[in-house]
C-alpha cells in the first residue's frame, strides 16, 4: 500500500489509507484501543477493535478508513483534531521495549549523560526534534542565500595543520610518517584565504571547527559549525551589510515571530562596549524574559592585541608581551598601523564580533593582505623563527597577487542557541559531546588496541 502521511490524511476523509510511524500513545478501553500515530509530520488519532498487543514508540503500519470525528469530539489542539483513523489492519513492524528515558516532556531535568547514551531517543522528544528541523532550514537558508550571491561553497581539509584560533588543538598521529601528526582545525581560516588568492573571490562552508577548550554552555566541547565566510574586494562594511540583510531576512522568513529589536543593528566601538556595558558582547533586549525579541549588535574597533597571558600557550614564544586579539591574520586599522612598533596597544583591528542577546554569535575581520605587515604581527605576538615558518605559506601565497580580503563565520550552534533561547548549544546540536567530553551514544574517546599502536609507533605513558 502506498504510504499516506498523517498531514494528508485530512485531506482524505471517506478513503482507506495506510499511514506508517510510531505509536505515541496507547489508551486501552476494554475492546476499544486509541492509538496516537506519529509520523514526521504530525499525530492522528486511530482507533480499533481487538487490536494485537502494542507498546509505545513501536513502529506500525496502520491501514483505515479517515473518518469525520463528531463535533462534540474535535480537538482543536493537534492539526488533525477533526478526523480519526477507523483501524482496519495493525501491521508492527518493531515493538519497542519500554525506554530508559520519558520523552514527553521537555528533558532539560534528565542526566545528560542519559541523554546522551540514548540520543537517538532523546531526539524524538518534540522540541528537540523541532529544534533540529529547525536548524536544517536555516542552513537551507543560508546555503540558498549565499548561492544566490554568487558565493561558492567550498570544503576544506579536516586533517590538516594547526589553524590556530587561540585554543588548543586536537592531534591526529600519522601512520605513514610515524612520530608525525595532523591537527584538526580550529577554523579554515587560512584555507579560506588562500581561496581568495587562489581567486575565487566569495567563498562559504558550514565549517567545523575543532577546539580542545573547556566547554560552556555556550560552546560544547570539541567540535562546532561555523558559517564560515571570505569575500575579496571588500571592505569592512561590506561583510556587515551582507550578515546583516541575510540574518534579517532569515529571522523574517523563518522565525516571523520573533522581532529584530534594532535595524539598522547598532555598531558599538569595543571600547565604547566595555565603558557602558562592562563587556563586550552586550545583551541589548529591553525585556529579557521576551522569548520574541531579538537584539542583534555589532562590535567593532577591538584593540589588534590583548596582553600576552601566562597560559596563552600557542601564541608567541610566551615572552612577548601580546597577543592577536582575534587572531594573527586581523588587519591592523589603516590609520593605525604607524603606531604598530611603538604604541602596539594603541593599534585598532578591522575585527567585528557579531552579537545576539548577549552571545557572541560570530566573529570575523578583514585581513592583512601586505606580507610585511603580517611579518611584523608575528614578530610582535613573539614567534620564534620556526613558529613564523609554520605560515611561511600565507607569506609566500601572498607575493604572488592577493585580493584584499575579508570575512566573518557566525556560529550556528550559538545562533540557533540563541534564537531558539535554549540554555546551550547542545540543544540544537543533533549529537553533541558531554561536558566531560564523552560523545553521544558511541563510547568515545575510547582506548586504541595493542596493534593500533604498534602500526601508529605510538606507546601510551
Ligand atoms: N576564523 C575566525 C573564527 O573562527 C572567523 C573569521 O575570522 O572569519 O573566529
Amino acid at each position: 500500500m502506498q504510504r499516506t502521511l498523517v498531514s494528508e490524511s485530512t485531506k482524505k476523509i471517506g478513503e482507506t489509507v495506510t499511514l506508517k510511524g510510531w505509536v505515541n500513545t496507547i489508551r486501552d478501553h476494554g475492546k476499544i484501543t486509541f492509538i496516537d500515530l506519529r509520523d514526521r509530520t504530525g499525530f492522528i488519532q486511530c482507533v480499533g477493535k481487538n487490536l494485537e498487543k502494542v507498546t509505545t514508540e513501536s513502529v506500525v503500519e496502520i491501514t483505515g478508513k479517515v473518518v469525520e470525528r463528531p463535533e462534540k469530539l474535535i480537538n482543536p489542539n493537534i492539526e488533525t483534531g477533526k478526523v480519526e483513523l477507523q483501524i482496519e489492519k495493525l501491521k508492527i513492524f518493531s515493538l519497542a521495549s519500554e525506554l530508559p528515558l520519558p520523552i514527553d516532556t521537555d528533558g532539560y531535568d534528565i542526566d545528560e549523560n542519559v541523554r546522551n547514551k540514548f540520543r537517538y531517543l532523546d531526539l524524538r522528544r518534540p522540541r528537540m526534534n523541532k529544534n533540529i528541523r529547525i536548524r536544517s532550514k536555516v542552513t537551507q537558508f543560508l546555503r540558498n542565500y549565499l548561492i544566490n550571491l554568487d558565493f561558492i561553497e567550498i570544503e576544506t581539509p579536516i586533517l590538516t595543520k594547526t589553524t590556530p584560533e587561540g585554543a588548543r588543538d586536537f592531534l591526529v598521529p600519522s601512520r605513514l610518517q610515524q612520530g608525525k601528526f595532523y591537527a584538526l582545525p580550529q577554523s579554515p581560516q587560512q584555507y579560506k584565504q588562500l581561496l581568495m588568492v587562489a581567486g575565487m573571490e566569495r567563498y562559504f562552508q558550514f565549517a567545523r571547527c575543532f577546539r580542545d577548550e573547556d566547554p560552556r554552555s555556550d560552546r560544547a566541547y570539541g567540535e562546532f559549525t561555523q558559517l564560515d565566510m571570505e569575500m575579496s574586494f571588500v571592505e569592512q562594511n561590506d561583510i556587515l551589510d551582507l550578515t546583516e540583510k541575510m540574518f534579517s531576512k532569515l529571522v523574517a522568513e523563518i522565525f516571523p515571530e520573533k522581532q529584530i529589536q534594532k535595524s539598522p543593528w547598532p555598531r558599538i566601538s569595543h571600547n565604547e562596549a566595555v565603558k557602558k556595558y562592562g563587556n563586550d558582547k552586550p545583551d541589548l533586549r529591553k525585556n529579557k524574559n521576551d522569548p520574541n525579541e531579538l537584539a542583534f549588535c555589532w562590535i567593532v574597533d577591538f584593540p589588534l592585541f590583548v596582553e600576552q597571558s601566562k597560559d596563552d600557550f600557542f601564541h608567541g614564544s610566551g615572552t612577548a608581551k601580546w597577543a592577536p586579539s582575534h587572531h594573527m591574520f586581523t588587519s591592523p586599522h589603516p590609520d593605525d598601523i604607524k603606531h604598530l612598533e611603538t604604541n602596539p596597544e594603541k593599534v585598532r583591528g578591522l575585527q567585528h564580533d557579531m552579537v545576539l542577546n548577549g552571545l557572541e554569535v560570530g566573529g570575523g575581520s578583514i585581513r592583512i593582505s601586505d606580507p610585511k605587515i603580517q611579518e611584523k604581527i608575528f614578530k610582535l605576538i613573539g614567534f620564534s623563527e620556526e613558529q613564523r615558518d609554520q605560515f611561511s605559506h600565507m607569506l609566500t601565497a601572498f607575493t604572488y597577487g592577493v585580493p584584499p580580503h575579508g570575512g566573518i563565520a557566525p556560529g550556528l550552534d550559538r545562533f540557533m542557541m540563541a534564537i531558539l533561547g535554549e540554555p546551550s548549544v547542545r540543544e540544537v546540536m543533533a549529537y553533541p559531546t558531554s561536558s566531560s567530553g564523552q560523545t553521544s551514544v558511541l563510547d568515545a574517546p575510547s582506548v586504541a588496541s595493542d596493534g593500533q599502536l604498534k602500526e601508529l609507533g605510538i606507546k601510551v605513558k
